[in-house]
């Protein structure tokens, strides 16, 4: 089907609109007709939505009561390449396909007319007080540099009244100005400034140039130690896709990632790329949606949700430490951005560059098959070099029970203060303690509607559970037993090791990185940037700080528990301790002076630390990849998870039941079904929460035989019922 099919005033077209209706609805074409693909808005009982013109109507019937396209918006038609992106996707993750229209359709007042709009830029004036206030709004606007401001918009970025900014807007130190919604973003300049590259950075990415300039599709996986130039060898497959005209689009697994890699987006090509993520404005994602379609963004700098854009002609597609688990969206449509990427950019012609230096086994798997191209930096950039790796045996350091930090490590961390170089410790814990304890009567205090313990935040104040958010005072009497001033923490959290390090390091400046003691990505943002130009001597961080942050003055990490990751059933419990440790001992010693990890661990001799430590990496990878495949799991098989959830325990473990006894579809392309079982977390919310696992060969039509499975059971309101396509995680 072309692009240009147009349908006259009046012709009975299909309208798919992303309300939870599962088919096209029939709709009379509006005064003036419309383009296959147009955004439109149409009645649908009292109200109004959004859609998009699909196809032909259906008819069938009274045509006379068949209602018009209230109008057509002011949006780029859809592309036939989106439509089946969309279709594809859906078809893939079993989503419905209003649902997987909904992430198309995510930029706000999509069907609006141009107009102009209020914004406030900075003058060149002080102000005649400076309040805390008024340097707040300030360094908001300095922060954000080019980006346009609503002055509700601003006010809620510096956390003041509307007020404050009427107030610098009266003595000249914020103008008004009247500007055209949604301008066009700078120009970028593929030739503004490339670095030297080394030999093997050279090599690497006149492949992905000339892969680039092909103007077809491929995967490439581009591995290399942290410090390798990565970046620098994909922003030049950036730059070469600049030049053919196309456009180009970098995800990141991380908000707090971005402010760096724009600044060196600016330096490469002078000037800053769109951004589309949840931390930009409404403003600035109308107008990213918008000009990405017109194809006035050229390259677009983004969470998972930006392979949603309306691209005019996608070119390239990078994701960036690819084996980051928070690619995987697990709410809603549960869909993986990375393998989306690679849909995306097969239907479009469109290269998909894939970078980490600790790849999924998936990705691996792909590269040693030959199905993707595989570029391998192997060493660090300039003088630096990988860390030392050691583990610290725990065993005979006998650490007391309120003690996590052994002498060995304590004595690194001294002789870094000496120097005054920078140490990290790493946990993977959020909070002061995982368990709160009653020492009168051994009870652990859980959530009230999940089956999860609850976690003292210190720092708050408060009990939290990781499930479903709720929070409560920390209680002074034991809930179990009534007795008073007995409850005490168990286990370290990143709060409480904050302690214990400020405890042996009096004089130390420590700063406590986890994600959830600052109020916004802004507020972390600068504590990461205060951390980089060595206002700590000591970090202490949780997985956050694994992800690609860039801190000179580091050369020392101590891993404090490198076992935890162990301990679960999950069947990549291995490759994430692996890839995690590995990504946390690759921030020690980026720029000249050596690093050194060492890892706590009481089991040192176990396979995974010792790969880990070795440092023999296609070693692991092999061993492991031969694991699963003689268990025919992932990614030698294929895995669904079904999980169903009722506030009634015994109707979701009837419905289990019945589903496992009737698996006919299944059982006739040689899949099996596992479960009912309750799942690792068997409440969430009020909901119990039952899972069933279905596993199938790497060729068996999986998607299909769900679908006819699934359709012979009459699911009752109170069920839900959610599929998971390749599941990441078990919970
Ligand atoms: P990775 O993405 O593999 O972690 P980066 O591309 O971030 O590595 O490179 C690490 C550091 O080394 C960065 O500061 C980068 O600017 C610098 N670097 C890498 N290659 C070069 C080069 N050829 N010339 C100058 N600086 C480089
Ligand atoms: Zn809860």
């Amino acid at each position: 089907m072309s692009d240009l099919q147009f349908f006259h005033e009046g012709a009975l077209i299909g309208v798919l609109t992303a309300q939870p209706l599962d088919r096209v609805l029939d709709y009379k074409a509006p005064e003036g007709g419309c383009m296959l693909g147009a955004f439109v808005e149409v009645p649908l009982g009292p109200r109004k939505v959004l859609g998009v013109v699909w196809g032909e109507g259906q008819g069938g019937y009274d045509l006379a009561k068949v209602r018009a396209v209230i109008r057509v918006l002011d949006a780029v038609p859809m592309r036939h390449e989106m439509r089946s992106f969309l279709i594809r996707a859906a078809d893939y993750t079993l989503t419905p396909l209003t649902a997987m229209l909904r992430l198309a359709t995510r930029s706000p007042g999509l069907g609006d007319p141009p107009s102009m709009r209020k914004v406030l830029r900075l003058a060149n004036a002080d102000p005649d007080r400076a309040t805390d206030a008024r340097r707040r709004v300030i360094g908001v606007m300095q922060e954000y540099g080019g980006l346009a401001f609503t002055p509700a918009e601003l006010a809620e970025y510096a956390g003041v009244g509307t007020g404050v900014i009427k107030g610098l807007v009266k003595q000249g130190v914020i103008v008004e100005e009247d500007t055209p919604r949604d301008l066009p973003y700078p120009r970028l300049d593929a030739g503004h400034s490339a670095v030297d590259l080394t030999p093997e950075q050279a090599e690497g990415s006149a492949r992905l140039c000339a892969a680039v300039a092909s103007g077809k599709y491929g995967t490439t996986l581009l591995k290399g130690v942290t410090g390798s130039g990565k970046t620098e060898v994909y922003l030049e497959a950036v730059a070469e896709c600049l030049r053919k005209g196309r456009q180009a689009l970098v995800l990141l697994p991380e908000i707090a990632l971005t402010s760096e890699f724009l600044t060196r987006v600016e330096a490469r090509f002078g000037a800053r790329p769109a951004e589309w993520h949840s931390g930009v404005t409404t403003t600035e994602r109308r107008r990213c949606w918008r000009m990405v379609g017109e194809g006035e963004a050229q390259l677009i700098v983004g969470a998972r949700s930006a392979l949603f854009l309306p691209y005019r002609d996608l070119g390239l597609i990078v994701v960036d430490e690819e084996h980051d688990t928070s690619y995987k969206q697990e709410e809603g449509v549960m869909y993986n951005a990375r393998d989306m990427a690679v849909l995306r950019a097969a239907i479009c012609g469109a290269q998909v560059v894939l970078a980490s230096a600790t790849p999924s086994l998936e990705s691996w798997v792909n590269a040693d098959a030959g199905k993707y191209t595989r570029l391998t930096l192997t060493s660090r950039f300039g003088a630096a070099v990988m860390p030392d790796m050691k583990a610290i045996d725990m065993r005979p350091e006998a650490l007391p029970s309120t003690r996590w930090i052994s002498d060995v490590l304590a004595g690194e961390v001294r002789k870094r203060l000496a120097k005054g170089e920078q140490s990290l410790l790493f946990i993977n814990r959020r909070g002061y303690a995982p368990i709160t304890l009653c020492r009168a009567c051994g009870h652990q205090i859980g959530c009230d509607h999940c089956d999860a313990r609850m976690v003292e935040h210190r720092f708050q104040n408060r009990l939290v559970c990781h499930q479903c958010g709720e929070t409560k005072p920390m209680p002074t009497i034991c809930p179990g037993c009534g007795a008073e001033d007995r409850l005490a923490p168990v286990g370290p959290g990143v709060e409480r090791l904050g302690e214990e390090t400020a405890a042996l390091f009096p004089d130390a400046r420590v700063a406590v990185l986890s994600s959830d003691l600052f109020g916004s990505a802004r507020a972390l943002k600068a504590q990461i940037k205060a951390i980089a130009d060595g206002e700590a001597d000591i970090i202490i961080g949780t997985q956050l700080v694994a992800k690609g942050h860039n801190f000179p003055l580091l050369t020392l990490v101590g891993v404090i528990d490198a076992d935890l990751g162990l301990q679960g059933s999950d069947l990549r419990a291995a490759e994430r301790t692996f890839q995690l440790m590995r990504q946390v001992a690759g921030r020690a010693g980026r720029m000249d002076k050596p690093g050194m990890a060492l890892l706590q661990t009481y089991q040192p001799e176990h396979p995974v630390i010792r790969a880990i430590l070795s440092g023999d990496e296609e070693g692991f990878w092999k061993a492991e990849a031969e694991e699963r495949k003689a268990a025919g799991v992932p990614p030698y098989g294929r895995m669904a998870g079904i999980i169903l959830s009722s506030p009634d325990v015994a109707q979701v473990f009837d419905l289990g039941a019945q589903m496992a006894r009737h698996d006919g579809p299944l059982r006739a392309i040689g899949a099996q079904v596992y479960g009912p079982a309750p799942a690792p977390i068997a409440r969430i919310r009020g909901r119990h929460r039952v899972r069933l696992l279905v596993k199938a060969e790497k060729a068996a039509p999986l998607q299909s035989a769900l679908q006819k499975w699934v359709a012979q059971f009459k699911i009752p309101n109170s069920i839900r019922l959610q599929i998971d396509i390749d599941p990441q995680n078990f919970f």
